[in-house]
């Protein structure tokens, strides 16, 4: 199965990646991670985007769409991965359907982590001492929020029409939040 999380900068997103990933045997592909990886290891790529992501504004959708396409295609990931961070704008998610089907693949539940802005602050205040990302001051998060809700909306009514939808309160606790959404996964598996 493919399953694709998404939410607010800070929502946890990657936390509970990792967490279904060893539960369930699964890739997982955060598109921020790719990103920065392509900064820290200076690539011409990395030089493009390092003052973009600095800003908390989105990258390009051509060159997540090419980073993506890279697992997408490999036999390896097939039907197996978790998309954290992707799509992030209406154009990346018809993309990421266009994709999948194009490799023979379907996206089989979307996870939303919904947290409000006061948390979001505390949470990635706490991380900056902890990870050092150039994006993680005060200002920026913000921006990054904001980015996000004028992007999701449309998102959200995509994955709604569909019917693969499930949202999931994000302001609880790591464990009761992957329980959730581990009973979700279980409930579609069948
Ligand atoms: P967060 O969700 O906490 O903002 P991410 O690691 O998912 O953290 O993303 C960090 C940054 O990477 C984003 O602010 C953006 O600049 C870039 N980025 C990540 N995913 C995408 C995407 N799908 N499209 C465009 N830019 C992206």
């Amino acid at each position: 199965m493919n399953i694709v999380i998404f939410g607010p900068p800070g929502a946890g997103k990657g936390t509970q990646s990792n967490l279904i990933v060893q539960k369930f045997k699964l890739y997982q592909l955060s598109t921020g991670e790719l990103l920065r990886n392509e900064i820290k290891n200076k690539t011409s790529l990395g030089n493009q985007i390092s003052s973009i992501m600095r800003n908390g504004n989105l990258v390009s959708d051509k060159i997540v769409g090419d980073l993506i396409e890279k697992y997408v295609s490999n036999k390896l990931y097939k039907s197996r991965l978790i998309f954290d961070g992707y799509p992030r704008n209406l154009i990346q998610a018809k993309n990421l359907q266009d994709l999948l089907k194009k490799y023979d693949q379907k996206i089989n539940i979307v996870l939303k982590l919904s947290v409000n802005l006061e948390i979001i602050k505390k949470r990635i205040s706490e991380r900056r001492t902890l990870e050092n990302r150039a994006d993680d001051n005060e200002e920026i998060a913000i921006k990054r929020f904001q980015t996000y809700e004028n992007n999701v909306k449309p998102v959200i009514d995509f994955y709604k029409q569909s019917n693969l939808l499930k949202v999931v309160n994000g302001e609880a606790s790591i464990t009761e939040i992957s329980d959730e959404i581990s009973g979700l996964i279980e409930s579609i598996k069948g």
